[in-house]
């Protein structure tokens, strides 16, 4: 009885196992060829002032498009495959050469604002990171403060005492730091004044309750609240509605991102609202209009 019960289960469990892992066998093999064949692109989203609406950054995101243009998988879920068989690494490597290069465009026509790249755990723990980060920088004719990282609270509490030292060297290149998916780990308000961040993004989980829950309303203003004491930019991620964006605003959130004000969008598509954005300002500036 126990026996057949334990085979059983066994059975269903590995054939679960072997479904899960053979999709991942072939996303990672895919993914391999759409690396060669330059299948990976960046989309960009808007962050916006809370307060006037002004494009103030972007956040660049991971898109695999295949040759006919359909979307190959969702960006969560070949990132997770990436990280698990160590693609992320040279995928990582890419985009931030990507991103790079594509602000530095934007930064010579005078419209730059500061483009933002997600570094995963493995990448920002590979003993090449700082090396590779100073290359992409000395390669190219960008000013540093217009690069931005963004760096999950796991993977900055995972690394330990040697987190700080780096994300320190790391802040002496000239770029950006921010906390990602901010209040979803366990990272410490005690830890926190010791990481040379500049930015806190408070994770869509609150953004979207911040209205019906009481207690998450209580948290996000508690973060904002910290964060602004600390001198730390808040960033609310994942902003649908304008009465989301009323409360956060009015809590004294300082940039907001999410569907309401653009969704990623192609290179093509942010670099036309900068130029928008570049010639209103223009014309507001010159005397007598
Ligand atoms: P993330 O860094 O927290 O990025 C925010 C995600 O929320 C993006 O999903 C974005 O498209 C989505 N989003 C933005 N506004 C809204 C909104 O108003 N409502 C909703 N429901 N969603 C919104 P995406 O592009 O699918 O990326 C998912 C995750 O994949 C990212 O989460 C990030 O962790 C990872 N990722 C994306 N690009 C990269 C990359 O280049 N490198 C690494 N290591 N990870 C990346
Ligand atoms: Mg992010
Ligand atoms: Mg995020
Ligand atoms: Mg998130």
């Amino acid at each position: 009885e126990v026996k057949v019960a334990g085979r059983r289960s066994y059975r269903f469990f590995t054939a679960s196992m072997n479904e899960r892992a053979s999709l991942r066998r072939r996303i990672e093999a895919e993914l391999r060829l759409a690396i060669a064949r330059e299948e990976l692109s960046l989309y960009y989203q808007p962050k916006v002032d809370a307060i006037d609406g002004h494009i103030v950054g972007a956040e660049a995101l991971l898109r695999w498009f295949d040759a006919e243009g359909n979307e190959r998988y969702p960006t969560e879920q070949f990132v997770a495959v990436a990280e698990d068989v160590g693609l992320i690494v040279p995928v990582g490597a890419w985009v931030l050469h990507e991103a790079c290069r594509q602000a530095d465009v934007w930064h010579r026509q005078h419209m730059g604002v500061p483009i933002a790249v997600n570094v995963s755990p493995l990448q920002f723990q590979h003993a090449n990171f700082l090396a590779e980060l100073r290359t992409v920088l000395d390669n190219c004719t960008l000013d540093p403060a217009l690069l931005e990282l963004e760096l999950t609270e796991r993977t900055v509490m995972a690394g330990g005492d040697a987190t700080i030292a780096l994300l320190q060297r790391i802040k002496r290149c000239g770029v950006r730091l921010s906390l990602d998916d901010f209040g979803t780990g366990y990272c410490s308000l005690s830890y926190l004044k010791h990481f040379p961040v500049d930015a806190l993004k408070i994770d869509r989980a609150f953004v979207r309750d911040v209205e019906s829950d009481p207690d998450t309303a209580a948290i996000t203003q508690a973060i904002i609240a910290m964060a602004r004491s600390l001198a730390k930019t808040v960033v609310a991620e994942g902003v649908e509605t304008e009465a989301q964006a009323a409360y956060l605003r009015n809590a004294g959130c300082e940039q907001l991102q999410g569907f309401l004000f653009g969704a990623p969008m192609d290179a093509t598509a942010f670099g036309k609202l900068l130029a928008e954005q570049h010639l209103r300002r223009w014309a507001t500036d010159r005397p007598g209009s």
